[in-house]
């Protein structure tokens, strides 16, 4: 991709995006969660795109941006605070690719590359196997040796979830029993990677070219449906930038469910019906919002209204509900790249948790709960796949 047309369009988005931050003075800098617990202005959206800027023209050298670009998690946050929208984590993946081609990238960064060449996903393990056994734990039958079948809805847990969360793929293959979502289906391609963490790792020619591969194993279904809101958002995004068309429709599991389940949309401001939650609810419950869901899928209303029809009406988490939620840090291999910050943030987050007082908390995303479990693993953390399965109407 390095040398298409293509590139030279991101070239031009990536030049636009430095412009526009570099003439602006700061105005998302409350709105990144990095910058706020590390409290340093130097990792600000502002310092980073000017960096990376500074950097590209040869003003700074690489060694002087140093490790700036992976002080970034992908949240979104800035350009949802941005009146420009702009693309702030184009800029550092961009930038990220750079320190990647002159072998400047932290280890932990060129291991995700190889662990892709070594199993085609970041654990550098295959995925078959274990989807496998959790499908046999939920008394689902699958045939990994097949092939995505024609106009089939294809069900894809996602390599956080099938290696770091894997209780709640067997949930969600247990929902398709209980409520009979019976169109969705499991082929070989329900265990590939959509290739997200290479391009978190600035390996955009290697995203590109995974990209092109997974869009050729999926593309007789009609959609997919993935577990993980973040493998939706690169699916539904971050393929279309770098120039990789996909056939099928992409949902996340939550909007299948939310439609099979007769839950219309709900509409922005419009509050949750106390009369959809069943009548026994058994724990309190809070939602945690996934940047990826909200500001990725744009998905805010509807997992709540989700949760309200299985569990109850959830409680919010203080300091910042839907497209102003704050990062609980899983994403952008930000756990990899600045660990101390990852886990900061997610203390964070479970600290709101416990100031809603609830016993339960329940999320969209494998990948947060994954990471919040390992911050703290005595707090009880569910899939909304966990709510489906079990409880409700
Ligand atoms: S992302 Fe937008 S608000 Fe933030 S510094 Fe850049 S131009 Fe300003
Ligand atoms: S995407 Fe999130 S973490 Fe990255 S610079 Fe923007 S607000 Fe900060």
């Amino acid at each position: 991709m390095s040398d298409s047309p293509h590139a030279t369009r991101l070239a031009e988005r990536e030049a636009r995006a430095i412009e526009t931050c570099v003439t602006c003075p700061n105005l998302c800098r409350s709105s990144c969660p990095v910058a706020e617990v590390e409290a340093k202005e130097t990792v600000s959206p502002h310092s980073l795109v000017t960096l990376a800027g500074l950097e590209k023209t040869g003003r700074l050298s690489l060694e002087a941006v140093s490790d700036a670009p992976y002080h970034c998690t992908h949240c979104g946050a800035c350009t949802e605070a941005c009146l420009h929208k702009n693309e702030v984590t184009l800029v550092l993946s961009l930038a990220r690719q750079r320190l990647l081609t002159a072998r400047q990238a932290p280890s932990a960064i060129r291991e995700v590359r190889d662990s892709f060449a070594a199993a085609g996903n970041a654990y550098g393990r295959s995925l078959r196997e274990p989807l496998a056994e959790l499908a046999k734990k939920a008394g689902f039958e699958v045939d990994l040796a097949s092939g995505t079948r024609s106009g089939s809805t294809l069900y894809l847990p996602g390599c956080a979830a099938i290696h770091e969360a894997p209780d709640v793929v067997v949930a969600w293959f247990e929902a398709i029993l209980v409520r009979g979502f019976a169109e969705v289906t499991v082929s070989e391609a329900s265990a590939a990677c959509c290739g997200l963490p290479l391009l978190w790792a600035g390996d955009l020619d290697g995203f590109h070219d995974h990209a092109e591969r997974f869009a050729e194993r999926v593309a007789g279904a009609s959609a997919v449906v993935a577990h993980d809101p973040a493998c939706a958002h690169a699916m539904r995004h971050w393929y279309e930038v770098v120039g990789v068309p996909l056939a099928p429709e992409i949902q996340h599991l939550s909007e299948l469910a939310s439609a099979r389940l007769g839950l219309t949309q709900a509409q922005p401001g419009e509050a949750l019906d106390e009369a959809e939650a069943p009548l026994e609810t058994r724990r309190t419950l809070a939602y945690l919002d996934a940047c990826h869901l909200t500001r990725g899928l744009r998905l805010v209303r509807s997992p709540r209204r989700l949760v309200t029809r299985t569990a109850g009406v959830p409680r919010e988490l203080p300091g910042g509900v839907g497209f102003e939620a704050d990062c609980c840090g899983a994403s952008g291999l930000l756990p990899s790249t600045e660990p101390k910050t990852a886990v900061a943030m997610g203390e964070a987050k479970l600290a709101a948790f416990r100031e809603t007082g609830a016993e339960v908390l329940v999320t969209a995303s494998p990948r947060c709960l994954a990471h919040l479990r390992k911050v703290d693993p005595s707090a009880e953390i569910v899939d909304i796949a966990h709510l489906i399965a079990r409880f409700g109407a």
